[in-house]
């Protein structure tokens, strides 16, 4: 569906066009015909994917069309950055309709200019606390409320807002239209759901992918100790015009903020702990250029929306899968493409780099940090194309007699040039104790192996060395052929190559083993999934969940244990 086949308002329709959107998002073209039906929605579709214009092309023309009542359409934003955002959006929308008014009430602003606003506007867009402030005040009743919209739902409630939102809407008129956009679903959302919204209908767009697409995403194994270094790298080789950092903990984005400065990459940092001044200074700061390394926790950089990020960094990797989604959307925006590097340590980190891969569907490929040989390869491949380029363009006729001076006392312009270039080039201090990263390997399963999986396990009284015996005897296969074993509480996988797989699956095609028949196929769950699950056993213990895990070894006469090699 086009903006055109939506019976929009001719005044919508340029306003969109100016800012240069030529066709709609799938959860714009989703929503924004139901939301002119009045009806109750939920629009679930991920970050990036033009949520704002969804609700922000409806509500501004549902305002242009009424009769111009105060006050009938509140959007809840959980952040002040947020409901500025939206607010310079509606405000795009609807530039070409007079009537329409808008007035952007959050903390830490003075409340005189609010209330003045809120005065005149239709559309009231607001976080949750300031929001309550002007009704106890008065300032704002919701008598004529139309509709009202949650944006980015899961982040309000993350953020504790729960109860204001319910406060907010029960003092709402009940006949009303209420939206809910949300980049995922957790179980309270829809508990909200249920309390205020009528019959809704649900709009989701499935996945990242949309956001995704046009993101290269890059891994790299590096030891813990070695991360300050290789972003270092990362930022001189790539040297992204704006590029975000992500922390896990506010302490992490400080350090690495003083860090990344006392080596001259100017950074700054944003996180729950600043005050709103100081917010705004950083995103100012971000936005104008004057920093263009922003280094920020989670909560602190959801939904912000500056153009031409070119890069984001995983300095840790997320707690939530779904933080990642949210993460490498603050690149590739509106259509550019961008890259996604994440720094990875040890077999833990890598293995939730699988699990991003195969929560999102796309892969995320393992790159080398780049060499300090690379980055001056690269910087001095620049500075001999700009210094080509220059006198390609000579202009500078003046200083062709100040060389000729310097010829006259005897120096050649060969000497002249080269110490010249030694000057401009000059030494990278960024990097001055940066060292070249040493590759690690991490010992993981054999990628050339395959897991078998046998529909017996704990439960079926068997262990790890009655298994080898078993199949050792069934198949001919000396032991060694067997890799890992782990036994979960009723099944078991057990790893081995290809050819020997086919070979168990053959031979022990309805084998009787323990007084019943067992079956062995090639595990559906990846590599990946299994070792996960092992190491989720390990940690919580194979008591409490049922399973138990054994490897053994019978040539080394390993103990049963929790890990084993067992490849050659
Ligand atoms: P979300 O709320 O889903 O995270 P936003 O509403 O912030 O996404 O939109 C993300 C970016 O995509 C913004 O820069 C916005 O201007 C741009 N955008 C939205 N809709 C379109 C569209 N139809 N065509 C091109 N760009 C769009
Ligand atoms: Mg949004």
């Amino acid at each position: 569906m086009q903006f055109s086949e939506m019976n929009l308002l001719p005044e919508i329709l340029r306003a969109v066009e100016e800012i240069g959107f030529t066709e709609p998002t799938d959860i714009q073209s989703g929503a924004i015909p139901l939301f002119l039906q009045g009806k109750d929605m939920i629009g679930r579709s991920s970050t990036g994917t033009g949520k704002t214009a969804a609700f922000g092309i409806p509500i501004v023309q549902m305002v242009a069309q009424s009769d111009g009542e105060k006050g009938q359409v509140l959007i809840l934003s959980p952040t002040r950055e947020l409901a500025m955002q939206t607010s310079d959006e509606v405000h795009k929308f609807s530039k070409y309709l007079q009537k329409v008014n808008i007035a952007t009430v959050c903390g830490g602003q003075p409340m005189d200019g609010q209330i003045r606003q809120l005065r005149g506007a239709q559309i009231i867009i607001g976080t949750p606390g300031r929001i309550m402030d002007h009704m106890r005040r008065r300032t704002l009743t919701l008598n004529n409320l139309k509709t009202v919209i949650l944006d980015e739902a899961d982040e309000m409630l993350n953020m504790g807002f729960l109860e204001d939102i319910q406060t907010i809407l029960t003092e709402a008129p009940e006949v009303r239209q209420t939206v809910l956009f949300s980049a995922t679903m957790p179980s309270a959302i829809m508990s909200i759901t249920k309390q205020f919204q009528t019959h809704p209908e649900m709009i989701a767009v499935d996945k990242g992918q949309k956001t995704v697409d046009n993101i290269s995403q890059f891994y790299y194994s590096v030891p813990q100790v070695a991360k300050n270094d290789a972003l270092k790298l990362l930022l001189e080789y790539h040297r992204p015009k704006r590029s975000l950092i992500f922390c896990n903990t506010k302490k992490m984005v400080d350090e690495l903020c003083s860090l990344l400065n006392d080596s001259g990459f100017k950074s700054i940092g944003l996180h729950g702990d600043l005050k709103q001044s100081q917010r705004n200074q950083v995103m100012r700061d971000f936005k104008s250029g004057r920093n263009s390394i922003l280094i920020a926790t989670d909560v602190a950089a959801r939904g912000i929306d500056v153009e031409d990020v070119e890069a984001v960094f995983n300095y840790d990797i997320p707690q939530e899968n779904e933080y990642y989604i949210h993460r490498i959307g603050r690149t590739g925006r509106a259509g550019k493409t961008g890259a996604s590097y994440t720094l990875a340590a040890g077999r833990a980190q890598l293995m939730k780099v699988h699990t991003l891969e195969r929560f999102m569907g796309a892969k995320i490929e393992e790159a080398s940090v780049p060499k300090l040989e690379d980055i001056r390869a690269r910087r001095l491949e620049k500075f001999s194309s700009d210094i080509k380029q220059l006198v390609d363009e000579n202009g500078g006729y003046e200083w062709v007699k100040f060389v000729e001076e310097l010829e006259k006392d005897g120096y050649n312009p060969k000497d002249i040039a080269t110490v010249l270039c030694a000057k401009l080039f000059g030494k990278d201090k960024k990097l001055a104790a940066v060292k070249n990263i040493r590759k690690i390997e991490i010992a993981s399963s054999n990628p050339d192996r395959v897991w078998l999986n046998l529909d017996i396990g704990v439960t079926g009284k068997i262990d790890a060395n009655f298994l080898l015996g078993v199949i050792v005897e069934a198949t001919g296969l000396p032991s060694k052929a067997i890799g890992k074993i782990y036994i979960f509480s009723d099944y078991t996988n057990i790893e081995m190559t290809p050819e020997n797989a086919n070979l168990v699956i053959r031979k022990m095609a309805n084998y009787n083993m323990k007084q019943r028949i067992v079956h062995f196929t090639i595990a559906s769950k990846s590599r990946e999934q299994i070792c996960e699950r092992k190491l989720k056993e390990k940690k919580y213990g194979a008591g409490q969940g049922h399973a138990r895990q054994r490897s053994y070894n019978s040539q080394r006469g390993a103990k049963p244990g929790y890990k084993h090699y067992n490849d050659k």
